[in-house]
C-alpha cells in the first residue's frame, strides 16, 4: 500500500491547482487520474483574467498558445453586439498537462473504483491511501458518488448537455462568437479560435429545459453547423462533436466531510450564467488545500456564481 499526506482523484484544473498549493508547502501527494496526461478534455478553452490571477501567471509566461480575446461578439436572439473585453483562449490539451507538471505532485494512471476507510486513512482501491482525501474527478468523480452523494445529492435541474469538436482549421476570423438562445435553445453555442490554429465550436443548454419542450441537443448542434457554414465561418468541414454533461453552480452543496473535500466539477461550481468552470475549479482546489493546510473550514462562498461580472470588469484582475 503506498501512503500519502493527501490523495487528489482526478488531474484536471481543480486537481492541480489543490496539489500545486499543498506540494509548495512540503505535503506528500499524490494525483491519480484515468487518464495519462496530456489528455482530451472537452471544453471551449475559454479563460478569464481572474483565472490567471489565482494561477499567479502572466500570459507571456504561459509556454503554450493562449489568445487574447479583446472583445465577445455576442447574438442574442438575433442582436448582435460587440462587449469590450480581456478574456483569453488556451487548449485544455495542453493547459492541463502544463498546470499537472507544475504542481510536482506525484502522478499515477489509475481509474479510482472503490474508496474505504480505515480507521483514519481513506483507500483507495486497496492500493493507496492518505489521511485526506480530495474529489477533483469532474462529475462523475467517485469521490462524490461515494463519499457525499448520499447526503448531498445534486440538483438535476442544473445538469447541462453540451456538444462540441476542437480542430485544426486554418482560420480566417480570430473574433470569438458567442449565440445566446438562438433558435430558441435554452443555453448558447460558441466559436472559440485558438492561438495556434485551432477553433473550438459547441454547444450547451439545460437537459430539463430541453426535455420539457421535447428537443433534442443534437437538432440544435446541426442548426449550429449549418450557421457556421452559412457565415463562413468554417467551411468544408465534416463534423465530429463530442457529447459531456456538467452541473451549474448547486445552492447548498456542502464540500467537506470528516477529512474529504470536494472541488471543481465534482462539487458543480460552474458559472450559473455560462457554464464557466475553469476558474471555479482552479479557486475551489486552491480553498480546499488552504483548508488542508490551516485547519480551517472548506467553503466555496468566495468563488464567483457569475461570469458577467467578469466580462464587464474584467481590469480588476489586470496580471
Ligand atoms: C463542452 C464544454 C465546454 C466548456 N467550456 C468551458 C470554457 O470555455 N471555460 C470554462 O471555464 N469552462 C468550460 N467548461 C467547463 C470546464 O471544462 C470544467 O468546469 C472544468 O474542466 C472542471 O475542471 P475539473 O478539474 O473540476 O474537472 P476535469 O477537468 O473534468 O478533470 C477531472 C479529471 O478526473 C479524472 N477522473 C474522473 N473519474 C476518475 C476516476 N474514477 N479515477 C481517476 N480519475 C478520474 C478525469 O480523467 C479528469 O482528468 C466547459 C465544459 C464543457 C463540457
Amino acid at each position: 500500500m503506498k501512503t500519502y499526506d493527501v490523495i487528489i482523484v482526478g488531474g484536471g484544473p481543480a486537481g492541480s491547482s489543490c496539489a500545486y498549493e499543498l506540494v509548495r508547502h512540503g505535503k506528500r501527494v499524490l494525483v491519480v487520474d484515468r487518464h495519462e496526461f496530456p489528455r482530451l478534455k472537452l471544453c471551449a478553452g475559454w479563460i478569464t483574467p481572474r483565472v490567471l490571477h489565482l494561477l499567479k501567471l502572466h500570459p507571456e509566461d504561459y509556454p503554450h498558445s493562449i489568445l487574447r480575446l479583446n472583445r465577445l461578439h455576442f447574438n442574442v436572439k438575433g442582436r448582435k453586439f460587440a462587449l469590450p473585453t480581456r478574456q483569453y483562449s488556451i487548449r485544455r490539451y495542453e493547459f492541463d498537462h502544463w498546470l499537472l507538471q507544475r504542481s510536482r505532485a506525484a502522478f499515477e494512471k489509475h481509474a479510482v473504483r472503490h474508496i474505504q476507510k480505515d480507521g483514519r486513512y481513506y483507500v483507495l482501491d486497496d492500493e493507496f491511501a492518505a489521511p485526506v482525501l480530495v474529489g477533483a474527478g469532474g462529475t462523475n468523480c467517485p469521490v462524490y458518488h461515494q463519499v457525499f452523494a448520499k447526503q448531498f445529492p445534486r440538483n438535476e435541474n442544473d445538469r447541462i448537455a453540451t456538444f462540441e469538436e476542437e480542430f485544426p482549421y486554418d482560420y480566417h476570423d480570430d473574433r470569438c462568437y458567442l449565440w445566446f438562445f438562438e433558435n430558441d435553445l435554452p443555453g448558447y453555442s460558441w466559436y472559440v479560435p485558438k492561438g495556434n490554429g485551432y477553433v473550438n465550436v459547441g454547444i450547451g443548454a439545460k437537459i430539463r429545459l430541453l426535455k420539457e419542450r421535447g428537443e433534442r441537443l443534437r437538432d440544435h448542434w446541426h442548426h449550429l453547423t449549418q450557421r457556421l457554414e452559412a457565415e463562413g465561418l468554417i467551411r468544408n468541414h465534416s463534423f465530429q462533436d463530442k457529447g459531456h454533461q456538467y452541473f451549474l453552480r448547486q445552492p447548498i452543496l456542502r464540500p467537506q466531510r470528516d477529512n474529504a473535500y470536494l472541488i471543481g466539477d465534482a462539487a458543480g461550481l460552474a458559472t450559473i450564467d455560462m457554464g464557466e468552470g475553469i476558474g471555479p475549479a482552479i479557486h475551489s482546489g486552491l480553498l480546499a488545500a488552504q483548508s488542508i493546510l490551516s485547519g480551517k473550514p472548506y467553503t466555496l462562498k468566495p468563488i464567483a456564481r457569475y461570469s458577467a461580472w467578469d466580462l464587464l470588469f474584467w481590469w480588476r484582475w489586470r496580471v
